[in-house]
């Protein structure tokens, strides 16, 4: 077994909601808090400039919100609240609002269409969903075909629309003014240990295999981990002289990360809010307004994905932007390439780098590069935070010692409860005394290091987002010329991966483009939009589409995805 190095000072509490810990006064909560100061805001929206101070977001925002929807739609304890919107100020608010009535906030990727959020949303049951304006259309026909009524639906910046809401649907400001008027709702209060078992959000992952599942991660998980981050970044005083203290109240970040995401969620929304900076949401990320943003509204912290880090590090215009305010930059979620750790470095040499690994199962954070260094091993994903145990699992079932690669398994505080209504699922990675099983195969060095070295499951990470090769299989086999699929991810240099499939063609289709380079560019092209015009942006096969005689599969039928990892190697990319 290996343990973090880094002790649990602060033993998170198990009787609070996330949003009492963030937002109210404890004992643990906001080490900076009471030195927060008066001119900075929560939250900054990067598009209107306009900031939000603590009384606001607290009684014209989050409790209004709570009263209104408790008065209107019932909302109490363990009813599910959908979100399926970009990054907004309203977003941490409304995650707020449904915890501070025991709601459940199912969290879901704003760029889905109709059929994958109506897909999730059977999954998680919402009795309402909100949704951002330019999400409407999929919104409505996704509530559809759940069954979900057009009055369960409130949205996110409808001013913005030059047509009218439909009668039954609801802006998010009128139902904020509604509140005003409504009396106290019943607040949700926790007993001793009631917080570890407390569904807090449900992060869509898909694990080791199969489609997405929604991963049900508990009130404790979110808190645990962030105590766990601030533990081992020290930003607690009492565990660092000032200097080092990397985190520092009226410090600003840029939220540019998904909010959805349990990373965005996690470290670059709550931990930051915890640690008392400001948050400034954007709502739209692109390369050159991440860096005006920087410029204008004065950000020192970044948290970022390796295919961000790509842009910043090779866009020409990066060095027409002032970046000497950034002091900490965190990249998580996907490998970084030692290779770009030095880019990072050449281009902002006096900032502290974090480079992180983690999953949606473990509520982020699992390892970090460590405080004692200004700089981690590159290519490494840190070492085990605070509270973590590991153990590292060789493929004969005996355990891996340093320098020996195996399947991680994690345990401590932030390990999530398991998969929302899927028992069956939870109990193939989720074991009954506290560990998971990653799917990760990683090694650990005696200094602690720990570096991924494969990935043993089946998942893609584009951009940082999961795409699963069995949703795109799936889908696959509903193209008429297709009769079997394998789908796999391929290195890209922008993306970080892209998806490739394999297809075997129904024998007919087959004769009929053999032979003919024309019609077989037209069969992967019809292959191609079959996924593009049903599948959200980051599913689509840009890796390419492969014609073959046969997907390998070992004797269970299960595909042999180290041998098309094999045969991708030795072909060319097209589309
Ligand atoms: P998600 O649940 O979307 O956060 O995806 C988790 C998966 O992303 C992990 O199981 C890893 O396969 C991959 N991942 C996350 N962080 C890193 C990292 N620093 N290095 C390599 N892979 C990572």
């Amino acid at each position: 077994l290996f343990h973090s190095k880094v002790e649990l000072h602060v033993l998170p509490p198990d009787d609070v909601t996330l949003a009492q810990f963030i937002l109210d006064h404890s004992e643990v909560a906001h080490p900076h808090r009471a030195e927060r100061p008066r001119d900075a805001p929560w939250l900054i929206d990067e598009e209107t400039r306009r900031g939000l101070f603590e009384a606001e977001v607290s009684i014209r925002q989050y409790n209004t919100l709570a009263r209104a929807l408790h008065a209107h739609w019932g909302i109490g304890n363990n009813d599910v609240v959908a979100l399926y919107a970009p990054n907004h100020v309203i977003y941490p608010i409304a995650i707020w609002a449904a915890h501070r009535l025991g709601a459940i906030v199912a969290m879901t990727n704003p760029s889905m269409t109709a059929p994958e959020l109506a897909y999730q949303l059977k999954i998680a049951r919402p009795r309402l969903l909100m949704a951002h304006i330019d999400n409407l259309p999929n919104a409505l026909e996704g509530a559809r075909m759940i069954g979900l009524s057009r009055s369960r639906i409130i949205v996110f910046d409808a001013h913005k629309s030059s047509g009218r809401l439909s009668d039954e649907v609801r802006s998010i400001e009128e139902v904020v003014e509604s509140g005003l008027t409504r009396k106290k709702y019943p607040e949700c209060r926790l007993k001793k240990g009631e917080a570890k078992t407390k569904i807090a959000v449900l992060c869509y992952s898909s694990g080791t295999t199969g489609k997405p599942k929604a991963v049900a991660v508990s009130h404790y998980n979110l808190i645990c981990n962030i105590v766990q981050i601030a533990t081992t970044l020290r930003v607690n005083e009492n565990y660092a002289p000032v200097e080092e203290i990397r985190f520092r109240p009226g410090d600003r970040c840029a939220a540019v990360l998904p909010l959805y995401h349990i990373y965005g969620l996690v470290a670059n929304l709550h931990f930051t809010l915890f640690a008392g900076m400001t948050v400034v949401i954007i709502q739209k990320y692109n390369h050159e307004n991440l860096l005006r943003s920087i410029e204008r509204l004065r950000i020192t912290h970044l948290f970022l994905v390796p295919p961000q880090v790509v842009i910043l590090c090779k866009h020409p215009s990066t060095r027409k932007y002032d970046l000497s305010r950034i002091r900490f930059c965190m990249i998580a979620a996907a490998p970084l390439t030692a290779e770009l750790t030095l880019q990072v470095l050449e281009l902002m040499p006096h900032i502290h780098l974090g480079q992180a690994y983690g999953l949606t199962e473990t509520t982020a954070g699992v390892s970090i590069w460590p405080l004692s260094q200004k700089v981690g091993t590159p290519g490494s994903g840190g070492q085990l935070i605070a509270g973590t145990t590991v153990k590292i699992v060789k493929p004969d079932g005996s355990l891996a010692g340093v320098d020996e690669p195996g399947e991680l398994w994690v345990k401590g505080g932030q390990v999530a409860l398991g998969y929302y209504r899927n028992p069956k699922v939870t109990r193939e990675t989720f074991t009954e005394d506290g560990w998971h099983r990653t799917g990760d195969e990683v090694i650990i060095r005696r200094n602690g290091d720990l570096f991924v070295t494969d990935r043993i499951k089946e998942l893609i990470k584009v951009r940082g987002h999961q795409v699963a090769p069995a949703e795109l299989e799936g889908h696959l086999l509903a193209h008429p010329a297709v009769v079997d699929a394998g789908v796999i991810g391929v290195p890209d240099e922008f993306e970080g991966e892209v998806p490739l499939a394999f297809v075997v063609l129904h024998h007919s289709a087959r004769a009929n483009i053999a032979a003919d380079p024309e019609k077989m560019r037209a069969m992967r092209e019809s292959v191609y939009h079959h996924v593009a015009q049903a599948r959200s942006r980051e599913k689509w096969l840009t890796g390419g589409v492969e014609f073959v005689e046969a997907i390998p599969k070992n004797a269970s039928g299960k595909i042999l995805r180290r041998v098309l990892r094999e045969r991708a190697k030795t072909i060319s990319r097209r589309v």
